[in-house]
């Protein structure tokens, strides 16, 4: 089984460099801390042709996960479901559990349900709609071959929150196996804003990192961060020795700083 995968960026205002591609980034780090090996990452334009002509090409040449981003709004240019659906040939429809959970939202919301919202519930036949914990409209899980494809809203609060929530999971369970190791720390006095160029040089150390911080007090007044570092790899003792040289860095970074470590 190979473990690759294509990151496809959709959206005009990443093309004339309004938008820079910061999803992109994140989904690769994400991926490749996951074991898959990220192949190509494609921008195009919001258009029937090229979205159509890469969905396809990435399940004609089998590549095992494909995710989009962008264009799964309200608006009429967000067309990249019913372009999927096309893509593989498949009816473009209400789902069920997709309109269940736009309703759901837009009552929530006290938004009204218009046409353009209720097209978030449309989406290839056969596809599986992932709950959006941020935004209203639902990310789309689809299997072709031996391709899944993965499409999430562009807003990167949204993406975010349904990759973490409903796409790193299960890629976990049928990705490559791997050893995950991870740490936490709770760092006192430094704000998060202050911890953030740290972290980046941390997320730098290996490809198989990733690194999360969490603001629990007060961020001027009572700064308290709790930052959770994971690793991955083949072999667990190296995830335990790439771990603990990168908690070591953040450590004694965060000290210079002035910070306290509590745990
Ligand atoms: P919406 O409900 O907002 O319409 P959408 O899925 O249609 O969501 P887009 O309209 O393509 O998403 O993008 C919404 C916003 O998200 C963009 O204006 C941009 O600010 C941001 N965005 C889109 N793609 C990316 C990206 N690849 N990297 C970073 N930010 C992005």
């Amino acid at each position: 089984m190979s473990y690759t995968a294509w990151i496809i960026s959709i959206g005009n205002e990443l093309l004339i460099g309004k938008t820079v591609n910061t999803n992109a980034a994140w989904l690769a780090k994400k991926l490749t801390l996951l074991g898959y090996e990220v192949r190509r990452v494609i921008t195009i334009p919001d258009n029937e042709e090229d979205e159509v002509e890469v969905f396809r090409d990435a399940v004609r040449r089998g590549i095992r996960v494909v995710i989009s981003t962008g264009g799964l709004g309200p608006t009429f240019d967000d067309r990249t479901s019913e372009y999927l659906a096309k893509a593989l040939n498949r009816k473009y429809v209400i789902n069920d559990d997709a309109l269940r959970m736009v309703v759901e939202t837009f009552k929530a919301k006290g938004l009204e349900l218009t046409e353009p919202r209720l097209k978030q519930a449309k989406m290839p036949e056969g596809a599986r709609p992932l709950p959006n914990p941020v935004g209203t409209a639902p990310g789309i899980w689809v299997e072709e071959g031996n391709t899944i494809i993965i499409a999430l809203p562009g807003v990167p609060s949204e993406m975010m929150g349904i990759f973490e929530n409903y796409v790193e999971p299960k890629l976990r369970e049928i990705g490559p196996k791997l050893h995950f190791v991870e740490k936490s720390i709770t760092v006192k006095g430094v704000p998060e804003a202050d911890l953030a160029p740290i972290i980046e040089r941390g997320m730098k150390m290996s490809s198989r990192v990733y690194i999360k911080s969490h603001p629990k007090g007060h961020e001027i007044r009572a700064p308290l961060v709790e930052i959770h570092i994971y690793v991955s790899s083949e072999d667990v003792r190296n995830a335990e020795n790439e771990i603990n040289k990168i908690v070591d860095y953040l450590v004694t970074s965060i000290k210079e700083k002035g910070g306290e470590i509590l745990s």
